[in-house]
């Protein structure tokens, strides 16, 4: 599904992608790990075209969203272009970013409506769907502000599958919950995992990486340091970077 080659992004002086490969499979989970600052964030925003990158390339099914091929040629896409290309993946911040002002139903049927051309109707069945999935049945006319981070968070999740993406990013989704609504969350992307989808989280949950990772990744100071099946990275890494990051979850 995703295809990364060679990616380089600096701001200013600061180089924080040095030169990134990195293949994700249908289906499969990686969960990429790395201290502040090792450039996680920036590498799953250049996915989806958040961040330009200086140099490389990125492929979403195929597809390297920021661009179109006119001719034979790549060129910049129009931002039309670009809010097409990106409904191929659905997003999760650390920061739930739901409209406070849309009740749960609106948030989750305002991308299919008004980007996709989906009917209303068919729209609204959707989300009521989703929400009995990530175990939200009935919240549909609640706004935000009513529910915890916890729910929140799992509201986020469903309008990101709302709009049927190929692919599923997160960016440190329990990063901003209280400690007793991690789980609820953390179960919730482990259902979608078990459920097929393919998805690339960034996480400080070393359980979850255990658990519910094929591939676990360790970015370090712009670079993959190390990355392979759970077992592996977690139970026996080679890289001495990997193991004095990972005393710390001890
Ligand atoms: P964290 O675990 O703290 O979220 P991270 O691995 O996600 O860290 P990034 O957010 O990718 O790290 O940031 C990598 C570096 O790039 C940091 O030093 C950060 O300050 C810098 N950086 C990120 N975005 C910008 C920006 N828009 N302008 C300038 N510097 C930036
Ligand atoms: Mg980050």
């Amino acid at each position: 599904v995703v295809c990364a080659r060679g990616v380089r992004k600096s701001f200013g002086d600061l180089q924080v992608l040095k030169g990134i490969d990195l293949d994700v499979r249908r289906g499969e989970v990686v969960v990429v790990l790395g201290p502040s600052g090792s450039g996680k964030s920036t590498l799953l925003r250049c996915i989806n075209h958040l961040e330009v990158m200086d140099a490389g390339w990125i492929t979403v099914d195929g597809v390297q969203i920021g661009y179109e091929s006119r001719g034979g040629r790549l060129f910049h896409a129009r931002d039309s272009v670009i809010a097409r290309q990106r409904q191929r993946v659905g997003m999760v911040f650390q920061q739930f970013n739901l409209f406070g002002h849309m009740t749960v139903l609106e948030n989750l049927i305002e991308a299919p409506v008004g980007l996709h051309g989906v009917p209303r109707d068919e729209a609204v069945r959707r989300a009521r769907r989703l929400l009995a999935q990530v175990g939200l049945e009935g919240r549909e006319d609640s706004y935000p502000r009513q529910l915890s981070g916890g729910q929140q968070q799992r509201v986020a999740i469903a309008r990101a599958l709302a709009i049927e993406p190929d692919l599923l990013l997160f960016d440190e989704p329990t990063s901003a919950l209280d400690p007793e609504l991690v789980g609820e969350v953390l179960g919730t992307m482990r259902e979608l995992a078990a459920a097929g989808y393919t998805m690339v989280v960034v996480t400080h949950e070393i359980s979850f990486a255990r658990e519910a990772a094929d591939t676990v990744v360790f970015m370090d100071d712009g670079v993959i340091v190390e990355q392979g099946p759970p077992e592996d990275v977690l139970g026996n890494p080679q890289e001495e970077r990997t193991k004095a990051f990972l005393q710390r979850f001890l």
